[in-house]
């Protein structure tokens, strides 16, 4: 099946007002002038594929979504290279995880072919909002909601709304990696084994918010969840997966069912083999996290995700006390997986691995 999309133009901002709002972009506030939208229902499948001006939806209040939460969600970037070309990084793999949420979620998915096109055509025609600064990014948001009129709880909606917007997107950091404090959550836990943890749907982050509440109480930028049976094992952050390393052995947790398959975390993995280190998926203990921070053994601790790249994790709390790694301050393994990567997709460094999508 192949879609074609239709166009119709926003009246885009005036040029110096987009200057403006892209000096310092902040995340996740300021849209782009278009956005992606293509219905699904049952008889007619994949339908209405349409590039169109952003703005407020028209759904009807009994609209699934609303009741029941069914909601999957993706993010990538796109990056300006020097050359002037737009990138983004890996998107196939993002197109397959989405669907991979979609059959968790009972929705229908759909064909990775149109998820590209769909940022392809967006980026490429709002790329003027690709930020030109060091570090800035066009951050992508597909996504897709229930949109059937019902609030019985009969089954899966019958009707389906993708939709893809696009948010101009900050340097994560402006003044060097400030290392993350990080809250280990006893109290609660983020998915169970059977659950939704490996799907990227809207509910799994609505559940973590009082944690995170918590974590920000006991000054800490994040929450670090352990996992949910033994609450022993430690699984990713709210929105990022984490490495130890250990002088030139990096490990991360093994994909358990409950945490998320980040498309950082796998790239690290990769690249981190190409770069002479040993890379592998294996279990991290809380006690050993400690007592491995401590005896100096575990030199670095950091997160990997798309929105805030590789970010050092300096120090750790828990109900039961606290322990700083490696002295607080970014190591080097951190920082070279961060230049690394950071130079394939802005163009700076070669692409071994063939990550790099041209879209505009
Ligand atoms: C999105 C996400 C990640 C990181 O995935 P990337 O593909 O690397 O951006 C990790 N954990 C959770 C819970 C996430 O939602």
């Amino acid at each position: 099946m192949t879609l074609t999309f239709t166009t119709e133009p926003a009246v885009p901002l005036p040029a110096a007002e987009r200057a403006e709002l892209l000096a310092s972009p902040g995340f996740g506030t300021v849209f782009t002038d278009h956005m992606i939208s293509i219905d699904w229902d049952r008889d007619r499948g994949w339908h209405s594929a349409r590039l169109h001006p952003y703005g407020p939806l028209v759904l009807d209040p009994s609209a699934q979504v609303f009741h029941y939460g069914q909601e999957v969600f993706e993010g990538m970037k796109a990056y300006r290279r020097p050359d002037g070309t737009v990138v983004t990084f890996r998107p196939y793999a993002n197109a397959a995880r989405f669907n991979r949420s979609c059959a968790r979620m009972a929705m229908p998915e759909l064909p990775e072919e149109t998820f590209v096109e769909a940022l392809e055509l967006l980026a490429g025609t709002d790329r003027e909002w690709v930020p030109e600064q060091p570090g800035c990014s066009l951050y992508l948001r597909p996504f897709m909601i229930a949109t059937q009129h019902t609030i019985g709880f009969y089954g899966p909606s019958a009707a389906y709304r993708f939709m893809v917007i696009a948010s101009p997107a900050a340097a994560y950091f402006t003044a060097g990696p400030k290392p993350l404090s990080v809250w280990i959550s006893r109290e609660h836990t983020r998915a169970a084994p059977g659950g939704t943890g490996e799907a990227k749907c809207g509910g799994n982050y609505a559940g973590t918010l009082v944690a995170q509440e918590q974590a920000r109480r006991d000054g800490c930028d994040q929450v670090v969840w352990l996992d949910p049976v033994e609450r022993r094992w430690v699984e990713e952050m709210g929105t990022s997966n984490l490495f130890f390393v250990y002088g030139d052995r990096l490990v991360t947790p093994a994909l358990s069912g409950t945490l998320l398959a980040g498309v950082t975390r796998d790239s690290v993995l990769a690249l981190a083999d190409e770069l002479g280190y040993r890379a592998e998926e294996g279990r991290v203990g809380v006690e050993q996290w400690r007592a491995d921070a401590e005896s100096g053994a575990l030199t670095e601790v950091f997160s990997c995700g798309t929105s805030s790249m590789i970010t050092p994790v300096g120090s750790v709390r828990s109900a039961d006390g606290g322990w700083t790694i490696g002295g607080g301050v970014p190591g080097p393994v951190t920082s070279r997986l961060a230049e690394e990567i950071a130079g394939i997709q802005y163009g700076t460094r070669p692409d071994p691995f063939g990550w790099v999508h041209k879209i505009a």
